[in-house]
Formats: structure tokens, C-alpha cells, sequence
């Protein structure tokens, strides 16, 4: 039984001086609305970088965890902007997305950077959320499973037996346009992934969560997850309201 996790991704937005506002409304929500169990489900905030101190103040003590958005490989040296593994943890913190298709897209980040980054991430007590996912143009031309084997397969290549990580499968055209993907090709992609990590995990791979991200809302959330491999969501601009972030953790 996989417990299921509900993440959001503020990327940039927001401000410092919301993040109490926000984290008290939230919990305040969550409390109020919830027809699960609180500790049925792992609630989880990856916010901006200079937020993580405060946001783990106002969350943990209320069980949200907080995740930065992306690390770097190396734990210290000349990477100017970039946050540590040990800045992470030096904060109390234990979670990070990595490999978003936006830091894929803008930052160059490729398979081989976001395999080192997991591989850092978990020789050093970091749990990863690895996001993997095709665009439009791959998925029209028929090349989405090659490409989440691709992307599945680089990872498990550096992290092997040690693969306990969190995958966010989120198909690029769905993110931040509306567009969700129906739960019928979800499912799919998701079983598709759990049938790779299964090959080289054997049953290890039955504890492995996988999110489904790409414009979730409160009102598309029941179906996915009602989907036998869909294990929670990643979700972006629906988590920069907390009284809708809420209803999409009540939903599920
Ligand atoms: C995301 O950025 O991870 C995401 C899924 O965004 P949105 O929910 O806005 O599509």
C-alpha cells in the first residue's frame, strides 16, 4: 500500500512575506475540511529557495514537508545561485524536486545531470522527486514511452539498488496550459513507468510512488488518483492558493 502525496510547486512565485499567511491558512484548511486522515497522505511544498527556512517553520510543525526545487550535484564550491545538499539539510530540510521539465527546458539540465543530482541526493539522506515526462511534439509523434524509458532508465542507472525515490511523471504539455491528461493516459504512462522500475527493481517497485503532475486541479483530481498506479500529484499553479491546495488534498 503506497501512501499517497499530494506536492505542490509554487516555482517562482509568491513572497517571503506570505509564506506565514499562506502555511496558516493551509493548515488551518487541512484541519477544518479533512475527510482523511491527516496522516493518510504526505502533504509537501517545494518552495523558492530563500522561503525554505520560514516554510519549514510555519509547515513541518504542522507534518507539510518542505522541498527545495532543485539541487546541485556538488556540496559546496564555485556554482554561483546554486543551494547545496548540505545547505538543505543544514536547514532540517530532507526533500527536493529535481529534474522539472522547466529546469529541462531553461536550464539545460539532461538526463545525466538529473541522474547525478538523484544519486547525490540519495547518498546523502535526501529524498528526490523526480520529475520525468514528453512534450507535445514527442507524444504526437508517438515517441512518449521511449521517452520516459529514456529519462526512468538514465536515473536508475546511477542510483541502482538504491532507487527510493519519488517519480513525477508530468507530461510537458499539460503543465501550466489547462490541459490535463485524461486518467485513462495517466494510468498508462504511469503503469508504463512502474513496468520499468519493476525490471530493474523487482518488487521494490510496488513501494515506489508516482505523482501525476500537469494542471491538477480540486475538480480532476478524484479521477486520477482513483487510477491503480497514480499515487498522488505534483501540482503547480493550483498550490498558490492554499484553500484550493487544500481541496485538491481533501479530494483525492
Ligand atoms: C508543475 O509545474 O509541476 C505543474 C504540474 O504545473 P501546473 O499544475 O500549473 O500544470
Amino acid at each position: 500500500m503506497r501512501k499517497p502525496m499530494i506536492a505542490g510547486n509554487w516555482k517562482m512565485n509568491l513572497l517571503y512575506s506570505k509564506v506565514p499567511e499562506y502555511l496558516q491558512t493551509l493548515n488551518r484548511e487541512l484541519a477544518a475540511n479533512s475527510r482523511i486522515r491527516r496522516d493518510a497522505v504526505d502533504v509537501l511544498l517545494a518552495v523558492p529557495a530563500p522561503f525554505l527556512g520560514l516554510a519549514r517553520e510555519y509547515g513541518e510543525k504542522h507534518g507539510i514537508l518542505i522541498a527545495a526545487q532543485t539541487i546541485h550535484e556538488k556540496p559546496e564550491g564555485a556554482f554561483t545561485g546554486e543551494l547545496s545538499i548540505p545547505m538543505l539539510k543544514d536547514l532540517g530540510l530532507r526533500w527536493t524536486l529535481i529534474g522539472h521539465s522547466e529546469r529541462r527546458q531553461y536550464y539545460n539540465e539532461t538526463d545525466a545531470s538529473v541522474a547525478a543530482k538523484a544519486k547525490a541526493c540519495l547518498d546523502q539522506g535526501i529524498n528526490p522527486i523526480v520529475c520525468v515526462g514528453e512534450t507535445r511534439a514527442e507524444r504526437e509523434g508517438g515517441q512518449t514511452e521511449a521517452v520516459l524509458k529514456r529519462q526512468v532508465e538514465a536515473v536508475l542507472r546511477e542510483t541502482g539498488a538504491a532507487s527510493n525515490f519519488v517519480i513525477a511523471y508530468e507530461p510537458v504539455w499539460a503543465i501550466g496550459t489547462g490541459l490535463t491528461a485524461t486518467d485513462e493516459q495517466a494510468q498508462e504512462a504511469h503503469a508504463f513507468i512502474r513496468g520499468i522500475l519493476r525490471q530493474k527493481l523487482g518488487g521494490a517497485a510496488e513501494a515506489l510512488r508516482i505523482l501525476y503532475g500537469g494542471s491538477v486541479k480540486s475538480s480532476n483530481i478524484k479521477g486520477l488518483m482513483k487510477q491503480p498506479d497514480v499515487d498522488g500529484a505534483l501540482v503547480g499553479g493550483a498550490s498558490l492558493d492554499p484553500v484550493e491546495f487544500a481541496r485538491i488534498v481533501d479530494c483525492q
